[in-house]
């Protein structure tokens, strides 16, 4: 028998999100989530998505940590015949957000790897190590099997030095690490190539503007199916306008923060990362909440959203200069999948660059991936839904296919 199936986790610091998948025909076995770890209140969700049953199973009570928490898991695969001790499993693979500069590439996790993740966690102290203690769980439930670590920064990797480089002291920035890593890589690598599908080109003959717009948001100019420069630097925090960063400032707000405002830098961190962007504008970080107060008349939620379109419009023009040619632009994620308001000011006034909308294109919802533009417009508009847990089982399955 082969093994085609992948466990895909997404560890984050008191949740673990899970999908099952058959890669022989990429199709979903179960998805879960587990929530509120080292809380009274956790709660285990588990969908199975074999045999027509779609009914999802709830535990809620106390998961004391990651452990216990895949270990609830593993037994709710095993309920539907699907257990990880099964033969037919071929790797699980992780979500890692910052692979730094060393990992490029998805990466079969030994004590070294491990390692090595370690020592990038003061570049991602957020995300990294609930990443890494995923793998370490993984790994003491089932040893024998291929933990494939899957980067967000990986699909960035290809930038050229004149966009990843910061203009800071050269020194300073090797010796700290500091550079643009950019993030969402599983994202924008899965819907810049579904794009060109959508064109019905190969991703080598397409040059594609991706704008991943969930509740974190980055863009990405991608030339022939390689990321070229993406909005997201060192951090997430850099770019473009999300539900709770800022995106861009100028670097001197923080020391105005700090000299005139007192603020610790942990401070700083906290307001920049949680309480700017369009709840520090507007009080809401849904852009559905955003939209309905806006369309209410609530001036704050209007002038939110304008900075949110302006901040987008200006990446969409600045990808449009380094690209030079734009087959396309890709809408993604949760806004970009959802808001036909967002899209229709995002493009609106970019005739230009050959961009403009079909109304009642943009209108329609659907969960295929679909072009939205005017059927005279130089450049495709297209809304792709994104499939990141799809990414990292396809690629961790090629890894361990060979
Ligand atoms: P995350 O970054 O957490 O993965 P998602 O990609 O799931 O985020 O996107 C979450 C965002 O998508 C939220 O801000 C939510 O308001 C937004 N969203 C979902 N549906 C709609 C919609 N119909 N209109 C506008 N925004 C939407």
């Amino acid at each position: 028998m082969t093994a085609t199936r992948v466990l895909v986790l997404n560890s984050g610091s008191s949740s673990v999100k899970y999908q099952l998948l058959d890669m022989a025909d990429a199709s979903r076995l179960a998805v879960g989530l587990v929530e509120r770890i080292g809380e009274e209140t956790s709660r285990l969700k588990h969908t199975p998505l074999t045999g027509g049953g779609a009914e999802a199973r709830v535990f809620e009570g106390p998961i004391a940590d990651h452990k216990a928490a895949l270990e609830g898991v593993a037994a709710e695969l095993s309920k539907d015949g699907l257990g990880l001790d099964s033969p037919e499993l071929a790797a699980i693979g992780h979500r890692v957000v910052h692979g730094g500069t060393k990992f490029t590439q998805p990466t079969v996790v030994d004590a070294d790897v491990l390692a090595e993740l370690e020592s990038l966690v003061p570049l991602a102290p957020l995300h990294n190590p609930a990443n890494v203690t995923g793998i370490e769980v993984a790994r003491s439930i089932r040893p024998d099997l291929p933990q494939v670590a899957v980067f967000d920064t990986a699909f960035h990797a290809t930038m050229p030095e004149a966009a990843w480089r910061y203009a800071l002291d050269r020194e300073t920035a090797d010796a700290l690490s500091i550079r643009r890593y950019g993030f969402h890589g599983t994202s924008h690598a899965y819907v810049s190539r579904e794009t060109a599908k959508l064109l019905g080109r190969t991703p080598e003959e397409t040059n594609v503007i991706v704008l991943h717009l969930g509740n974190g948001a980055s863009a990405s100019a991608v030339r022939g199916g390689v990321c070229v420069d993406t909005s997201m630097g060192l951090t997430p925090l850099e770019g473009l306008v999300m539900g709770t960063r800022s995106g861009d400032l100028d670097p001197a707000v923080i020391f105005h923060l700090a000299r005139v405002g007192g603020k610790s830098v942990d401070e700083i961190d906290a307001l920049l990362n949680k309480k700017s962007g369009l709840i520090g504008l507007c009080g809401d970080n849904d852009q559905r909440e955003v939209e309905r107060r806006r369309a209410e008349g609530d001036a704050s939620a209007a002038l939110a959203f304008d900075v949110y379109i302006h901040r987008l419009k200006k990446y969409i023009g600045a990808y449009a200069a380094v690209l030079g040619r734009v087959d396309a632009v890709a809408f993604t994620a949760g806004v970009g999948e959802n808001s036909a308001t967002v899209r229709e000011a995002a493009i609106s006034g970019l005739e230009e660059l050959g961009l403009a909308l079909d109304g009642e294109r943009n209108a329609v919802r659907a969960d295929e991936p679909r072009l939205v533009s005017a059927e005279y417009a130089r450049v495709a508009v297209a809304v792709v839904p994104t499939d990141e847990e799809l990414e990292i089982a396809t690629q961790a399955y090629a890894l361990v296919r060979g």
